[in-house]
């Protein structure tokens, strides 16, 4: 029986490993269900899988349905604890931005394996996370799908043999659109992802192709990869998730009918792999044609900005990351324009100060100036009376 804490489990992410683990009821337990604050269906879950832990992040939140039961427990410090409980073997971590990298780290420190859905814990601290993993002899099992996809295209082999990785992009819903187009458009369109059904946040990223930097950085800190050897490729269908091109030229792809089921399945049985007939249903034919083209940095800027964040390391992914979800919710509510979010996002790097990240306090500063920074330039740009 593995036993497994979903942090994050409101979401789309979460939904999905509770159904992944709603058809195998004899290999896996849900310990822990943590939410930001969806708390109905929080309850909801509770529910259905009687945890051990139910946990609201959001204080607030949590104050109206405290009276739920003692196993009920609210705020960032709950969070953290139930990532390192005795009772789980698996920590899935889906939460959504920033708010996963602690949580991250506590579970590696007690020795967990990490499922890792919540990028933006690799990218601001992947020193630390691979500092924590080593301390608590943890284990970090990517759940992205480009990143799964490496891992099952290693197939046990060292990544010193690796010459080069392909992340493949869908592009997202403006693919092949110039700047001057996408100056026009809305969150109701970029909402619109043409092949993953998401969450906002990671819709907004895809659409902008910035989920994409965060996914190289991400790779880059994984596996080891320098930046020079890691590319990405846009491929409308989602249906080769990654390339590993090896030493000796030879190239893996892992293939799939696009679903998160698959990698979350994955993470949490590895290296076993577990017969789920629901999830077996690819044909080479109706996945034709597959295609592939160049990343338009031009029209998709955060692509660029981003990987030049990474490549800058220290603090740089983290202010990039800090000022991209600033933007993203600004885009959201109406207060920048699409191509506003790079330049929101461009201007928090150019004023905020790179700093080597040698402790969790360097990043959470970071974090915080490179917000502050980003909101000032959103209500620079917002017009007056919106
Ligand atoms: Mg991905």
């Amino acid at each position: 029986m593995i036993r497994v804490a979903i942090l994050g489990s409101t979401g789309s992410i979460g939904e999905s490993a509770l159904k992944v683990m709603e058809r195998h009821p004899d290999r896996f337990e849900v310990v822990a269900l943590a939410a930001n604050r969806s708390v109905r269906e929080l309850e909801d879950q509770a529910r259905r899988f009687r945890p051990l832990r139910v946990v609201v992040a959001d204080e607030e939140a949590f104050e109206a349905c405290r009276d739920n039961g003692t196993h009920w427990s609210g705020g960032r410090e709950a969070l953290v604890d139930a990532a390192s409980m005795p009772e789980a073997d698996v920590v899935l971590n889906a939460l959504v931005g920033f708010a996963g990298l602690e949580p991250s780290i506590a579970a590696l420190r007690a020795g967990k394996r990490l499922a890792l859905a919540n990028k933006e814990s690799l990218v601001t601290g992947g020193d630390l996370l691979m500092e924590a993993m080593e301390d608590g002899e943890g284990e970090l099992i990517p759940v992205d799908s480009e990143h799964s996809a490496i891992l099952q295209c290693l197939g046990g082999e060292d990544p010193d043999q690796i010459q080069r990785l392909v992340i493949t992009a869908s592009g997202g819903p403006f693919r092949g659109w110039s700047r001057e187009r996408l100056a026009a458009v809305g969150p109701e369109d970029a909402l619109r992802h043409p092949t993953w059904d998401m969450g906002a946040k990671i819709t907004i990223d895809s659409a902008t192709l910035a989920n994409k930097a965060l996914e190289v950085i991400e790779a880059h800190v994984l596996y080891g990869i320098p930046y020079d050897r890691i590319d990405a490729v846009v491929h409308p269908q989602s249906v080769v998730h990654s390339f590993v091109e090896f030493v000796d030229g030879s190239v893996m792809a892992q293939l799939g009918f696009p679903t998160m089921e698959l990698p979350i399945l994955y993470a949490l049985t590895y290296p076993d792999r577990l017969d789920d007939p629901d999830l077996r249903t690819f044909d080479p034919v109706r996945a034709s044609p597959l295609t592939f083209e160049a990343v338009d940095t031009d029209a998709f800027p955060l692509f660029r900005i981003g990987v030049e964040a990474g490549r800058t390391g220290g603090t740089a992914p983290t202010v990039f990351n800090a000022a991209n979800e600033v933007a993203v919710d600004a885009f959201l509510r109406g207060k920048v324009d699409f191509p506003g979010m790079a330049q929101v996002v461009e201007e928090a790097l150019s004023r905020t100060e790179v700093r080597p990240v040698t402790e969790l306090e360097v990043i959470l500063e970071a974090d915080r100036a490179a917000r502050r920074s980003a909101i000032d330039s959103v209500a620079r740009r917002t017009p007056a009376g919106n």
